[in-house]
């Protein structure tokens, strides 16, 4: 369960700059697969696409053999947990945040969740900035912080499918390493795609995908790139 399929795919923003001039690769379930680049190259197009922010121009985008143009929204966000690059927080308490996914989770495994993304301390606090009332009692969160708060999130919904688009970007060093086990333990045996500025941060991926003006330029595992320089 859980093979994603991109299939020739091309995309445009707007129809006169093609983005993805024709993009194929597969994610065997349960397999993670990352796609690196500069930046501007198109991989997050990748990833809002396969959550279906947006529509293919042309080909198609498959889950285990459907198009995701035929899967429902609901079971589609049901299927995949995204770890976005900016997250925008509900104006309720963190807790609440990170159960958004999976509201009958237990209490004790919404504590687990925050644990493992290191926001225990203040999952009772409500985020900043909504209204005036949440705004006064509110918690300034960093953009590290809202990141965690999006892999807790992730960490608890456990769904077949990840997309980790530089789910870590925000992070400082120390806590990028111990959340970056967080994650890696909760995408083992599930369908990821990473998202990645760097072939350093993506060592373990079954295959690296070099995107390059839209295009992949280079692809393989994280040794076979280094040795072809
Ligand atoms: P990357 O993730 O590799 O940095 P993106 O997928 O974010 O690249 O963007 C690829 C290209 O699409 C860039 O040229 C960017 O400016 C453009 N782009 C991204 N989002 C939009 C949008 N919503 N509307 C128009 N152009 C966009
Ligand atoms: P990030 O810079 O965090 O990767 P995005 O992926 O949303 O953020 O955007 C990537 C690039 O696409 C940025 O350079 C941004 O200016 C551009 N971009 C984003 N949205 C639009 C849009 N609606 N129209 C044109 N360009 C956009």
């Amino acid at each position: 369960q859980g093979h994603v399929r991109f299939d020739n795919v091309v995309f445009a923003y707007e129809t006169d700059r093609p983005i993805l001039k024709g993009v194929t690769f597969d994610i065997p379930a349960g397999r993670t697969v990352a796609v690196v680049g500069p930046s501007g190259a198109g991989k997050s197009t990748i990833s809002r696409l396969l959550f279906r922010f947006y529509d293919v121009r042309e080909g198609a985008i498959l889950i285990d053999g459907q198009d995701v143009r035929d899967v429902t929204q609901e079971s589609l966000r049901a299927a995949i947990g995204m770890v976005p690059q900016d997250t925008v927080l509900f104006n309720d308490t963190i807790a609440y945040n990170i159960r958004y996914g999976r509201p009958d989770a237990s209490q004790e495994d919404v504590r687990r969740a925050a644990e493992l993304a290191q926001i225990a301390d203040f999952i009772e606090s409500l985020p900043q900035g909504y209204d005036t009332v949440v705004g006064e009692r509110g918690l300034k969160l960093s953009g590290g912080e809202k990141q965690r708060v999006a892999i807790a999130r992730t960490i608890l919904k456990a769904p077949p499918i990840l997309i980790l688009d530089e789910a870590t970007s925000a992070l400082d060093t120390h806590t990028e390493q111990e959340i970056q086990a967080a994650l890696d333990q909760v995408s083992r045996g599930r369908t990821t795609l990473v998202i990645a500025h760097r072939l350093s941060t993506v060592i373990g991926a079954d295959e690296i995908i070099v995107l390059r003006d839209g295009r992949i330029a280079e692809r393989g595992t994280h040794g076979a790139l280094l040795a072809a320089g």
